[in-house]
């Protein structure tokens, strides 16, 4: 709605206003139809953990159980709660995109510090399945926003590490190159196919569904991730060999 209609233009006036009132009306119908889907598959993701404590916790009343099994029980009850809890925070972080409320707090620190911070936080996860993780990082001072940058490096690490193969190595870079920070994660997992690359940043989206949800998976990190680095005026890229494996990128503008 920020176009105006030519007033001195009178001919066509009744042709651009019709113009005008498509391109608005098809902008709204997409954006509406975007919500709708958004809260049809957050629903439809919130009802498999619930459906999980729900059948769970009924077995475990109307049937005489040990104490093994009533632990075995609580266990699944306590992950499955764990799973909407995360699902729950990842949907509040991205309704705050949408309404524009997401921001981010920038200052002066080093972000190849944060970078070694965050692979030496993940480095045990990653050698219990015997994945070694190498680094190269150039320390570069900038302004950014630290905890939110590190949330995105703590997504891609661990991302990393969950679609690894075991015995597997991840690279972490932190150069400069001309006016940007650009760090990238690289692995030797089973890499991205080109159709599902495409859709990797979208809401929900998990390249093998099955397997992903065992193992905790929203399909929600990599899209707040992106939203982080473009509220920073970067950019998140991901490049892929099929069968050889992943490289994300990030690029982050000094100034
Ligand atoms: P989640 O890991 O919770 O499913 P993400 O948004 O972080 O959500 O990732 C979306 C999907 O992209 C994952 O489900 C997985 O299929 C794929 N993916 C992400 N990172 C990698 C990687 N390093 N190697 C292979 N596939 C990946």
């Amino acid at each position: 709605l920020s176009q105006r209609i030519d007033e001195t233009n009178t001919k066509n006036e009744l042709g651009q206003l019709a113009h005008v009132l498509n391109d608005t009306f098809g902008r709204l119908d997409s954006s509406f139809e975007q919500q709708v889907r958004f809260t049809a598959d957050a629903s439809h993701e919130m009802r498999t953990p619930l459906a999980v404590i729900l059948a769970k916790s009924e077995l475990a009343l109307v049937r005489e159980r040990t104490p093994e099994k009533y632990q075995e029980t609580i266990k699944t009850c306590y992950d499955s709660a764990q799973h909407m809890s995360s699902l729950i925070e990842s949907l509040l972080e991205l309704a705050r995109v949408d309404s524009g409320e997401f921001k981010v707090q920038r200052e002066q620190g080093n972000v190849g510090l944060e970078v070694s911070t965050c692979v030496d936080m993940l480095r045990p996860l990653a050698e219990k399945r015997g994945i070694t993780v190498e680094s190269d990082i150039q320390g570069i001072e900038m302004e950014f926003d630290a905890q939110r940058i590190r949330q995105v490096v703590i997504n891609l690490l661990s991302n990393a590490v969950k679609y690894n193969h075991e015995q597997g190595k991840i690279f972490v870079h932190v150069r400069k190159e001309n006016n940007e920070a650009v760090i990238s994660v690289q692995d030797t997992g089973p890499g991205i196919k080109p159709d599902d690359l495409k859709n990797i940043f979208n809401r929900f989206y998990r390249v093998d569904k099955s397997r992903n949800s065992k193992q905790g998976s929203t399909g929600l990190g990599l899209a707040i991730s992106q939203a982080i680095v473009q509220a920073h005026q970067g950019r998140l890229e991901a490049e892929s060999e099929f069968g050889a494996g992943t490289t994300f990128r990030m690029r982050l503008p000094l100034k």
